[in-house]
This record gives C-alpha cells, structure tokens and sequence, in this order.
C-alpha cells in the first residue's frame, strides 16, 4: 500500500497512520515526527525545521521534499508506506509523484481525514505527546493510564509548542492557503478518499479501511 494522508492539524492523521502501516505491514512515515526528532537532537535539519515550525510555518518545500524521496528509497519503504503529513503543497505532492513514476511507481490513494474547525480546537489543546517516543494521548478520547506519563515508555507528557493556540490559528491559516489545493490535485487524478475523521479512533479506523478495501477492490475489477 502507497498511501498518504492528508488532513488539518489534530484531524487524527498520526494515530490512523499509525495503526494503517501495522494492517498494511509496511513503514510509517511522519514529516513532522522526522522534524521533531532532528529537533530534539539539535542537528542541522532541526535547527532549520525549528525555525519555521515554531512560527507555525511549513518547512520548506525543498528541504522537506528531499527528505522524504531520501526516507522512501531505503529499503524498508519498497513494499510501500504511509505517508503521514505529506504533502502539503501541490510541489510536494508534484515532486512525490516525481520520485514513484521514476520508479515505474504511483499512490494507492489520497486519505484526507475531514474535521471542523471547533473540533481540531478542541482536540489540539487537549493533546499531549511524549518527549521520548513521540506517542500521542488525548486527555479526553485517549488519556494515558498514569497522568503525565507515557503508556509506552514512562517518558513524561508535554503539550506540543505549536498546539499553542495562536500558532493553532496561523497554522490553520497555512492550512487553508498552502494545502486545501493538494486535495483538488489529487481529486483530478481520481486519488482522493474522503473520510469524516469526527468519530472515535476506532469507528474512523472502519471507516478507513471499508474505503481502501473497496476501493482496491473496483480497482482490481478493471484489471
Ligand atoms: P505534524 O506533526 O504533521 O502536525 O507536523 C508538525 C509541523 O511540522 C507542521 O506544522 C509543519 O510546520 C512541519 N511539517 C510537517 N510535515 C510537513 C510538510 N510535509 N511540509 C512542510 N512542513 C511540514
């Protein structure tokens, strides 16, 4: 499976990704989980990517583009991946394309996980992630078993600099300028699948996978 997922920040993206590579058995490749990692280890790419994430600002295209090509052609990622926040600009979806035909490749699908506004408020302030392993927890819909502490690890929780809420709304300001369009670019190549992403982890999950099997399956039909 050649999958990306698309969505708002706080559509639930990382937690489906997550659990989609397991069902498919292939990689899970997160841009801003890459970021974040370079981040805490202070190298080059993260004092680069800090600079624009903390501001609520995409990292650029050129950066963020050769990142993924470099991840994509190890060899774990040859029996396919899901791609988890990328793309968000019609070049990164362009330059993915790119990358799969030179391959003789191209994407299974486009997941866009559907959100209203009230919904990512909400969920953004109540998210906490870990400083170690990068596991994500809900204080409502999935809080940790012990306050503040990892289920995984035992590393503490925090709160995301950018889920403060005036980089909340400059980011969904990028989001609406800079990746609405990949939606329609992937509409116009019969790739994308929308799914309302408001239900519980579990009832999205369904949702998910009743959509890619169908959809895999009308595709096998033609053949
Ligand atoms: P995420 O964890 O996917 O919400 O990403 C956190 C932040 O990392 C985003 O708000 C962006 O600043 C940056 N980022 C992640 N993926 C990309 C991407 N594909 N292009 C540019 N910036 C990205």
């Amino acid at each position: 499976m050649r999958l990306v997922v698309l969505g708002a920040p706080g559509a639930g993206k990382g937690t489906q990704a997550s659990q989609l590579a397991e069902y498919y058995n292939c990689p899970h490749v997160s841009t801003g989980e890459t970021f974040r990692k370079a981040i805490q280890n202070q190298t080059e790419l993260g004092k680069e990517a800090d600079r624009h994430i903390s501001q609520g600002r995409l990292v650029p295209d050129d950066i963020t583009i050769e990142l993924v090509k470099q991840r994509i052609e190890e060899p774990d990622c040859q029996i396919g991946f899901i791609l988890d926040g990328y793309p968000r600009t019609v070049p990164q979806a362009a330059g993915l394309d790119e990358i799969l035909s030179k391959k003789g490749l191209s994407l299974d699908a486009a997941l866009h996980l559907e959100l209203s506004e009230k919904e990512i408020f909400r969920r953004l302030g109540n998210r906490r992630v870990c400083t170690k392993c990068g596991a994500n927890y809900h204080l409502d819909s999935l809080p940790p078993k012990h306050p503040g502490k990892c289920d995984r690890c035992g590393s503490p929780l925090v709160q995301r600099d950018d889920d403060q809420i005036d980089t909340i709304k400059k980011r969904l300001i990028v989001y609406h300028q800079q990746t609405r369009p990949v939606l329609d670019y992937y509409e116009k190549q019969s790739k994308l699948l929308v799914v309302n992403g408001e239900g519980s982890i579990s009832s999205v999950y369904n949702a998910i996978i009743n959509n890619l099997e169908t959809r895999s399956l009308r595709a096998n039909d033609c053949h």
